[in-house]
């Protein structure tokens, strides 16, 4: 028997997973907005813990590698309370079974590990490099094939998915990393219910609170809780989201066996970082979307990808499928020495990778060779929370001071 089935059958369904889809779970949750689940769930499951009176509010830190055996026995390895309460609250949020992984690259892995070897995975041309990387480094030892398709185009990534000849799965991201395209989640989520072909959605740009791919029929969401989830720049962590039993205990058994899991103090951290994401993502999208409005307007910017205007190609599908655009905008200037002039002159938005956090982040996308396709000119603006008029001051300087310089030679 492997130690994952093993563990699994241990915890039994009262401690473990299996189970604690139950009062402030996804069914008790399905009735509540997402800013409501998002402070509610999570807190309960505990023996003694929050609820009882004169328990603390939040499920804390639970450090431990090992737990004194009980009607189950528990090894820090397979399962940590305080993972538990994150995984509550994103599976309530995402309407599934979440499990916590040491990084969005783990739990990424972690689901192409448990795909039938030799399947085909259908993914976005663009699709985040980490993923692609996997897909082709990795793809050698897991037999898995990778194949690349413009995921906005629902004929070619349907065309795609039925050519495949053997097992396939078809892998999603929209908005899509770093063009912000939008794919027809809900058409292609349906199409491939209806193939048997297993689909997986990273849900990392958009967050369970603005769009919730379970429930158009995704086999599996995918997070990299270090983005907005977090949101605080200050952890590492990943998350799967699954329906089917049997898909979660796959995921489960190979957490335990390959021990990708997290840290206690990133699922304490985590899970708070989610009680505000609602807030964030409401404030982080409104400035958004004033800035993205300005930048299209700015004679030193050939164009603006963002969901949200009315020139972006996916603007209706967006507008269909999405609670909100989202706080991520990417925006093109000229050429490579434009964009790493507007980097080098912000003073408020932050020059480094990564996204999603309180801070407003802004990078030139082609600089990683695994993303040479993206137009040179690219510069991805992760918005945070401060104050719209300051953001907007920020980028039209360093936007003008590129202007002044190349006028004056
Ligand atoms: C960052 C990111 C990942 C990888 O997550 P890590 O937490 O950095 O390991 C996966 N998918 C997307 C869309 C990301 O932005």
């Amino acid at each position: 028997m492997e130690e994952g089935d093993e563990c699994g059958g241990h915890i039994g369904p009262d401690a473990g997973h299996g189970g604690h889809i139950g009062p402030g779970g996804a069914e008790a949750a399905a009735a509540l907005h997402p800013e409501t689940v998002a402070v509610t769930a999570g807190r309960g499951g505990l023996p003694g813990a929050p609820g009882a009176p004169g328990a603390p509010l939040n499920v804390p830190p639970t450090f431990a590698s090992t737990f004194r055996d009980a009607d189950t026995v528990r090894y820090g390895r397979w399962s940590n309370p305080t993972w538990e309460a994150l995984e509550d609250a994103l599976g309530a949020l995402e309407g599934g079974t979440a499990l916590a992984f040491s990084s969005g690259q783990a739990a990424v892995a972690a689901v192409l590990a448990t795909l039938e070897p030799g399947t085909t995975v259908v993914h976005p041309a663009d699709a985040y490099l980490g993923t692609r990387e996997l897909l082709t480094v990795a793809a050698g030892h897991s037999g898995l094939h990778g194949r690349a398709v413009d995921v906005t185009d629902t004929g070619a990534a349907l065309a795609a998915m039925s050519a495949v000849d053997g097992p396939a799965c078809l892998w999603l991201e929209s908005p899509t990393n770093p063009t912000l395209g939008i794919a027809d989640l809900p058409g292609l989520l349906a199409a491939a219910t209806r193939s048997g072909v297993t689909s997986v959605v990273d849900n990392t740009f958009a967050t369970p609170v603005l769009q919730r791919p379970l429930d158009w029929g995704a086999s599996v969401v995918v997070h990299s809780a270090t983005k907005y989830i977090g949101g605080h720049s200050d952890l590492l962590l990943g998350i799967t989201v699954a329906t089917d039993r049997a898909r979660h205990a796959a995921l489960l058994a190979h957490r335990t066996r390959e021990g990708a899991v997290p840290g206690v103090m990133e699922a304490f951290l985590a899970l708070r970082g989610l009680r505000t994401l609602p807030v964030r993502m409401e404030r982080q999208q409104a400035t958004a979307a004033v800035l993205a409005a300005r930048l299209e307007g700015h004679p030193a910017v050939t164009r603006v990808r963002y969901p949200g205007l009315a020139s972006h190609p996916g603007h209706t599908r967006a507008l269909a499928q999405m609670r909100g655009f989202g706080a991520m905008i990417a925006f093109d200037v000229p050429d490579a020495a434009v964009a790493d002039q507007v980097v080098a002159s912000v003073r408020l938005a932050v020059p480094t990778t990564s996204l999603g956090g309180v801070e407003t982040t802004i990078e030139r996308r082609s600089r990683w060779p695994g993303d040479a396709h993206v137009p040179p000119g690219l510069l991805r603006l992760s918005v945070g929370l401060e104050h719209a008029e300051d953001l907007w001051a920020d980028l039209a300087g360093a936007l003008g001071s590129v202007r002044r310089h190349a006028d004056g030679g």
